[in-house]
């Protein structure tokens, strides 16, 4: 049973094809720099005994119907599939979804449209995506197509954690609310936590902490996510690799007065040129960890605020749960620097959260367990996969309407 998995950005597709009756992945690619004077696929092509071929193909590709003509081809070149008959489902990532959407939606034209009209929430995002849409729809008008969104795992969190104290007007004209993203990975590592521990993930109330580039956390009560650090966009919460997370907004006006600079360049600012990378210019958390060991006091200080950040929220969603049974760390950063694990939760033994330096030091593609005997929460390293988890949502939603 084979379901594509589509994340279409700006000037890029990524796609996995997955084989769900084993849930292997049977093929994973990048179009890169679509639009440009020369775009590049990497494909890799994986066979049952773990072998993989891969591909590379430098060729202009000025639009993404063009990407996914290309992709159509080196997908069937490569026998991962013949024709898009083959194709269970497709699943597509959409970053927003609003308050419409609590679940994945099946897309159909009033899906779409509703997705457009979220544009104006997620202006860098869902354009993108609905573009991998429309030509996914083109190339393969009967395989059914789900849109799985960053969002929708957030719905549960109450008004109290997601208005703004801001005139109510404004939330109720303009959608201004705390959104959340990431969902897909916070659903998923929740999952696999609840696998690791063996409870029920209804039972359980996690604090998981995504990583990445991009990052948040998320408060998961009993199963549900009650409250997450992103808000109406991805800027709010954690520092990240080049987003500044929480400010205080009258930093903006007082740019705006002292610099001359527009809100759309104040916007880039905090959006492209902040975080990691403005305090020492590096976005990368290996190279700032390579820039630290060296004595660069700027790269120290990065992340000295990266994980002081993060203890904040733990402390924080700590008194949002009442009782945590475990945290996990996720994504690129969660997943392999154990610095940063070990600092973040440095101090917290007066919650019971407690790392052992030794087991902090696994190396693992599969989930770990590094508290120490005395930490009385489990603080877990789980590997996300948002991919599968889009390709089981989209086959559960094309299943649950036959
Ligand atoms: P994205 O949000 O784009 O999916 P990832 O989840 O892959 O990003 O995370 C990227 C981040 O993970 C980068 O800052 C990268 O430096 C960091 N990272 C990856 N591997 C390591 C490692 N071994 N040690 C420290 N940081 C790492």
């Amino acid at each position: 049973m084979k379901v594509l998995v589509i994340n279409s950005g700006s000037s890029s597709i990524k796609y996995q094809l997955f084989d769900m009756s084993d849930k292997t992945v049977l093929a994973k690619g990048l179009l890169e720099q679509i639009g440009e004077a020369e775009s590049r696929l990497t494909h890799r092509s994986l066979t049952r005994v773990g072998d993989s071929v891969e591909v590379t193909r430098k060729q202009p590709v000025t639009n993404h119907q063009v990407g996914f003509q290309l992709i159509g081809d080196v997908l069937n070149q490569s026998g991962a599939v013949g024709d898009s008959s083959e194709l269970f489902g497709i699943g597509h990532r959409v970053v927003h979804g609003g308050e419409a959407f609590q679940t994945p939606a099946l897309i159909d034209e009033k899906v779409v449209t509703a997705i457009r009209a979220l544009i104006p929430l997620a202006p860098l995002h869902n354009p993108a995506n609905l573009a991998g849409i429309e030509v996914a729809l083109k190339f393969a008008p009967r395989v059914p197509q789900v849109a799985v969104f960053d969002t929708a795992f957030h719905q549960s969190v109450p008004p109290q954690a997601f208005r703004y104290a801001l005139p109510n007007d404004l939330y109720h004209d303009h959608n201004v609310r705390r959104y959340g993203f990431h969902g897909t990975s916070h659903f998923y590592v929740a999952k696999q936590a609840a696998g690791y521990l063996k409870r029920a993930l209804a039972s359980l109330n996690l604090i998981t902490l995504h990583l990445g580039n991009g990052a948040s956390v998320t408060a998961i009560a009993n199963g549900k996510s009650v409250d997450t650090s992103m808000g109406m966009t991805p800027l709010e919460g954690l520092i990240m690799g080049t987003r500044s997370g929480d400010i205080d907004p009258a930093i903006i006006f007082y740019l705006g007065r002292q610099t001359g600079l527009a809100p759309d360049e104040i916007e880039s600012l905090l959006n492209k040129n902040s975080g990691l990378k403005g305090i020492c210019g590096l976005n990368d958390m290996r190279a700032i960890a390579q820039s630290a060991a060296e004595g660069d006091a700027s790269a120290r200080l990065a992340i000295e605020m990266y994980c002081y950040r993060i203890k904040k929220y733990i402390g924080a969603y700590h008194a949002v749960l009442g009782d945590v049974d475990a945290l996990v760390f996720t994504g690129g950063i969660g997943e392999n620097a154990a610095n940063i694990r070990l600092r973040s939760c440095e101090g917290l033994s007066c919650f019971g959260i407690e790392v052992d330096a030794k087991r902090n030091q696994l190396k693992s593609k599969t989930s770990g367990a590094i508290q120490s005997d005395r930490s009385r929460v489990k603080i877990l390293v789980v590997p996300t996969d948002e991919e599968l988890e889009i390709a089981v949502q989209t086959i559960a939603k094309i299943r649950s309407l036959s």
